[in-house]
């Protein structure tokens, strides 16, 4: 393309809160044919409410097991202070909130500030963390009171040795609901599970369907659990071949090379820190304008508006003025 062609093209993206970076951006968005989205900030708003509040086993949470009580299984299960109904949460759950919120503390995650803020809801007042560590894709292990307690999925409570299996059947209910169930457990036992969920914003829906319909293969990733992500994507018209969950972060990039190990070439679009070695692998990479710099500062193209259905904006505004020009 002349470099007017490139200078009208990267003017209109600009009007239209499409930030293309260099020149030849505008003509590489043009051939993109798969376009990669990232969950959690860019189809979703990213903002997670607590949901649930499940305590599993009472004793864990007092530090000692009364004699003939050995098993923390979903029998003991109780649900008072679940689906943010304003119940008061009962003694076990109280705890439980409270040492999650309080490990979470700590984090930045959108899971963490959604603990933090449904304790702080409730009336809890959670406690700063002594010793803090966050497993990047899994959760967090902290020291709260003494006790270390970890809040995060089944690979966290793997890494630690936690058995996990008391939690399966009220995680897969809470995760066939869209929402993300986060597994607590305190002094090495499984205690209970916290969940929150996450909306998908209102033009997430119309993005994909435009960008199927321009004969453009819409694909998703997300270091979410299967379930949900297949909740979301279902809800979204992406199909779940087209999705793959549970990716660590330092996995996204070599997920965008294996999609582009075909030829495809794929424009990826997230917005979190993790996403940064993905936008910078994709053919194209797209940063929401409200995600961290350091996404913006991998990507080829921002979306000042968090906009997601701004991608298809990006890929029409570059087709029509390399089209008009040539
Ligand atoms: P995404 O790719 O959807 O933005 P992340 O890679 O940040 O997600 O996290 C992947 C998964 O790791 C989450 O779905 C959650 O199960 C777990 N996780 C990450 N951070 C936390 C946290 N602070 N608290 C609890 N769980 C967490
Ligand atoms: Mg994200």
């Amino acid at each position: 393309a002349t470099p007017a062609a490139t200078m009208i093209g990267t003017s209109i993206g600009a009007t239209n809160g499409v930030l293309f970076t260099g020149g030849d951006v505008l003509e590489r968005v043009r051939d993109v044919d798969t376009v990669v989205f990232d969950k959690t900030g860019t189809l979703t708003e990213g903002e997670m409410t607590l949901t649930d509040v499940v305590a599993l086993d009472r004793t864990a949470a007092d530090g000692g097991r009364p004699e003939g009580e050995t098993r923390a299984d979903g029998a003991g299960a109780t649900a008072a202070a679940e689906g943010g109904d304003g119940a008061t949460p009962t003694a076990p759950e109280t705890d439980l909130l409270y040492a999650a919120a309080s490990a979470e503390s700590g984090s930045e995650h959108p899971l963490a500030d959604a603990v933090v803020d449904g304790a702080a809801e409730r009336g809890i007042d959670p406690t700063t963390p002594t010793g803090f560590e966050n497993a990047a894709g899994k959760g967090v292990r902290a020291t709260v009171d003494g006790r270390d307690v970890l809040v995060g999925n089944p690979a966290l409570l793997a890494d630690a040795g936690v058995p996990v299996d008391a939690a399966a059947d009220v995680r897969e209910r809470l995760e066939s609901e869209g929402k993300t169930a986060m597994l607590v457990a305190i002094d090495g036992r499984l205690a209970g599970v916290v969940a929150a969920a996450d909306t998908v914003k209102p033009s997430a829906k119309r993005a994909v369907d435009g960008l199927q319909e321009r004969g453009l293969t819409v694909r998703m990733l997300t270091g979410d659990n299967e379930r949900t992500a297949r909740a979301v994507a279902d809800e979204l018209g992406i199909p779940a071949e087209n999705v793959r969950a549970e990716v660590l972060p330092d996995e996204k990039a070599d997920a965008v090379d294996a999609i582009q190990s075909d030829g495809s070439r794929a424009m990826m679009v997230g917005d979190g820190v993790n996403d940064a070695p993905a936008l910078a692998a994709a053919y194209v990479g797209a940063a929401i304008g409200s995600g961290t710099d350091v996404a913006i500062e991998a990507a080829d193209v921002t979306l000042m508006r968090d906009d997601p259905a701004d991608v298809l904006k990006a890929v029409n505004i570059s087709d029509a003025t390399l089209r008009k020009i040539e």
